[in-house]
This record gives C-alpha cells, sequence and structure tokens, in this order.
C-alpha cells in the first residue's frame, strides 16, 4: 500500500440545519451562520469558512489552528444540525480507499462490523455512490481481518462524499445545536436574574434566532457584588450559544426603596416587576429589539399568574416572549444542565426580588387596583434614574477559554 503523498488535514464538515427550508430566505440565513462561525472561531486561530449545497467547510489555514477548539466550539452554534471532523483528498476511488484506511484505522480496527455509505454530488466522477461504496467497502473487508459487513446495523459507518472540489471521509456526525442562527431573527432583551430559569429562556431564544440583549437588574447594598458577578458568570457560560453579549446592569435600589416607602406591601412584586419591564422595554427600544423575554412559567410564583402577567406586560409596548411558560421546574432543570448553567444558577447568592418578598403577596391581582396602587410613584423620573446609571459590561465566546 502507498502511503498518502499529502499529510492527513484533518478539517470540520457542518450540516445546515432549517437553515435549508427557508426557500428564498436560504441566503440570508446562511450569511448569519457562516459570519457567526467565523466570528467564533476568530480567537482559534485561521480557518477558512465556505458553504457548498448547504455543507459548510471549516478548514484550518495553518498548523496552528486549533481545530479540536474549533469541533468543541461549533457544536454550540444555533443553525448547526450535525458537524464532522473529515479529511479532504483526490476524487480518485484508490485515494478514497486510502484515506479512508489512514484517517479511521483506529475505527476500523476496533469495530466488528461495518459499513460505507456514499454521497456522490460530483455527478462527473466515473462510479456512481453504490459502485464506490461497494468498492471501498469489499477492499477494507479484506484489509481488516476483523470486520465484517452489516447493512442495518454496523458498529462503524465509513462516510464518503465526492463533491465539487474534493472527496471527503468521515465517520460518525455528531448532533449540533440545532435552532437557527443567532441574529437571524432579530434582537430581544432578556431580562437574565441570577436564577436557574432565565439563562434557560436566554438560551431557548437565541437557538430561534435571536441576538440577546440581557438586562440585569441589581440591588446593591441589599444584595452583594458577589450576586452580580454570578449573573455576569451566567452570561459567560452564554456567550457560547448567543455569541458576543453586552450585558446591561441596572441599579434598582432606589426603585425597590421607593416602592416599599409608598406602595402596599401586597403589590410589591407586581409594581416591581412592571418597573422592570419598563426599563427593559426601553432599553430594547433604544437598540431596535422586537421583543422581551423572560424566564417566566405559569403558576410557578405568585407574580406568574395570568392576572400577574396581564399587569407586569401592560407595563412594556413590546411582546414579552415567556419560553418556559408551559414547562416543569424538571425540565427547566434538566436544560440548564445541559447548557452548564445550572451550577452557577444555585450559587447561594440573594436576587433582588427576594430582598422585599411581601408576606402576603396578592396572586390575582386587578389591573386597575395595581395601577392605583403604583400611582403613589414618580415613574418616569425612577426609570430615567435607572437608565442613566446603568453600566454596560461586555463579554466575548473567549473570554470563556
Ligand atoms: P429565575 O430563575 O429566572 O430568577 P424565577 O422563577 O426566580 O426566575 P422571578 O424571580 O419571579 O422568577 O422572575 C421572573 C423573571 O423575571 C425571571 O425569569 C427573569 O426573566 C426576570 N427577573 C427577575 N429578577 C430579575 C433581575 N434581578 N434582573 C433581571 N431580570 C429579572
Ligand atoms: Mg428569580
Amino acid at each position: 500500500m502507498t502511503e498518502l503523498t499529502k499529510p492527513t488535514q484533518d478539517m470540520i464538515l457542518c450540516k445546515e440545519g432549517e437553515v435549508v427550508l427557508k426557500g428564498l430566505n436560504k441566503k440570508y440565513f446562511e450569511q448569519k451562520l457562516t459570519q457567526n462561525i467565523r466570528r467564533r472561531l476568530k480567537p482559534l486561530g485561521s480557518f477558512r469558512v465556505n458553504v457548498l449545497q448547504s455543507v459548510i467547510y471549516v478548514e484550518p489555514q495553518d498548523e496552528f489552528a486549533d481545530v479540536d477548539g474549533a469541533f468543541e466550539a461549533l457544536q454550540k452554534v444555533f443553525g448547526i444540525m450535525t458537524l464532522t471532523r473529515a479529511v479532504a483528498c483526490e476524487k480518485d476511488k484508490d485515494v478514497i480507499l486510502r484515506t479512508a484506511m489512514e484517517y479511521l484505522d483506529d475505527e476500523l480496527r476496533s469495530a466488528k462490523t461495518f459499513k460505507v455509505e456514499s454521497k456522490r454530488s460530483d455527478k462527473g466522477f466515473p462510479m456512481t455512490s453504490i459502485e464506490l461504496s461497494q468498492y471501498v467497502g469489499g477492499e477494507l473487508n479484506e484489509a481488516y481481518d476483523n470486520l465484517t459487513a452489516d447493512m442495518h446495523h454496523p458498529d462503524l459507518i465509513v462516510h464518503l462524499e465526492v463533491r465539487d472540489r474534493a472527496a471527503y471521509v468521515h465517520g460518525a456526525p455528531v448532533p449540533g445545536a440545532g435552532g437557527m442562527p443567532v441574529g437571524s431573527n432579530g434582537t430581544a432583551v432578556s431580562l437574565l436574574s441570577g436564577g436557574i430559569d432565565s439563562p434557560v429562556s436566554t438560551y431557548m431564544m437565541a437557538k430561534r434566532g435571536l441576538r440577546i440583549i440581557p438586562v440585569h437588574f441589581f440591588s446593591f447594598p441589599y444584595t452583594s457584588e458577589l450576586a452580580k458577578e454570578k449573573v455576569i458568570d451566567l452570561a459567560k457560560i452564554l456567550t457560547a450559544y448567543c455569541g458576543r453579549l453586552f450585558v446591561e446592569v441596572v441599579p434598582f435600589t432606589h426603585i425597590q426603596e421607593e416602592i416599599r416607602a409608598k406602595c402596599p406591601e401586597e403589590y410589591f412584586t407586581i409594581i416591581m416587576r412592571r418597573m422592570m419591564m419598563r426599563i427593559a422595554d426601553e432599553i430594547a427600544k433604544k437598540n431596535a429589539c422586537g421583543a422581551l423575554i423572560t424566564g417566566e412559567s405559569l403558576g410557578q410564583v405568585a407574580s406568574q399568574t395570568m392576572e400577574a402577567m396581564l399587569a407586569t406586560g401592560d407595563a412594556a409596548t413590546l411582546p414579552i416572549l415567556r419560553p418556559l411558560v408551559g414547562m416543569d421546574k424538571e425540565e427547566v432543570i434538566r436544560i440548564a444542565r445541559q447548557i452548564g448553567t445550572f451550577e452557577t444558577s444555585i450559587l447561594p447568592y440573594e436576587d433582588c426580588c427576594t430582598v422585599f418578598t411581601p408576606r402576603h403577596p396578592c396572586t390575582h391581582p386587578k389591573l386597575e387596583k395595581v395601577l392605583e396602587a403604583e400611582s403613589a410613584l414618580d415613574v418616569d423620573m425612577l426609570v430615567e434614574e435607572a437608565l442613566m446609571n446603568r453600566e454596560m459590561v461586555k463579554l466575548d465566546p473567549r473570554s470563556l477559554l
């Protein structure tokens, strides 16, 4: 067997998810996706990224490019359905065979059963995909005593793809993050607390293609600097999915003190949440956002009944997206663990909502009663003041590394 003349150059093939279904918008979605991929890979070295027939080819341009890091990072990029490491070679049946034997040697030695699956989009290639599979499969069967062919449940599938520019050999693809490319459906403000729910709701809406602006309300000194750090840490974890984030941290202490001093106790929480909505709504409008996102789930706490949602929603002009509204806590926790936010969310620093919790919150507030209870506040001044004193924390995905 002759050696390969070129050293094997490992690369990554990504298959697009829902993006391919988008008909006329396909170009736009693909552009967003490749732009997001390029940005995500920037700190990892020099890569060439291009799309051909719904496959994104990610090729390292020199030996310094971190292909392992890229493979890991791309598993969290929305819009990719599956991804696999692959090697490119000349479009010749014997070169393809030798490449498969070299590139998948470990897998070929440890498997008991296998099959070869070929795809041919270059119709100029002299064999059909079935002929190529039969040829390479037959040769591999002879070369490895441990292997027998199994068309139905093989341990190993050797994938061969004959495409326009080259042939590619790869093993099993792994699932990607799915969803739609971040930014392809616009931008929204996500209200991010230090709890379990809002990091999950942020992740879910980023998955639906929204670019996210996280907003956090911070009640220093009632809540500590550590409580703020915790939210920043959660946002850092989310950058792996959302890309770069500009977190808006809004001081909330004065508003809470005013509510406590001037409003009936049973309405504290609902008025506080209306103030959050107003401020988030203003930040959203300044950033051309189309919606607000919260981690509310129906009936989970007093402020998450339908009447409470009506009363809080009334304070916002934009639609409020609540992706967790129909989910159980267990389901939310499962996602929180999967995306890596759970361990940080359960750190014990208190949230601003728990600072002035009423003993008997009104669970079914009437909007007019809430408006009356709120009328003692100088709402415009408080919103203006909070907006003026907010600070922005910029987080890049590479800050994770
Ligand atoms: P979470 O686990 O997300 O904190 P929760 O179950 O504790 O949610 P609430 O405290 O009632 O519920 O908050 C409901 C939603 O309001 C949160 O999911 C979040 O979107 C928003 N929110 C609450 N507190 C804050 C905060 N301090 N800063 C920003 N958003 C907040
Ligand atoms: Mg909370």
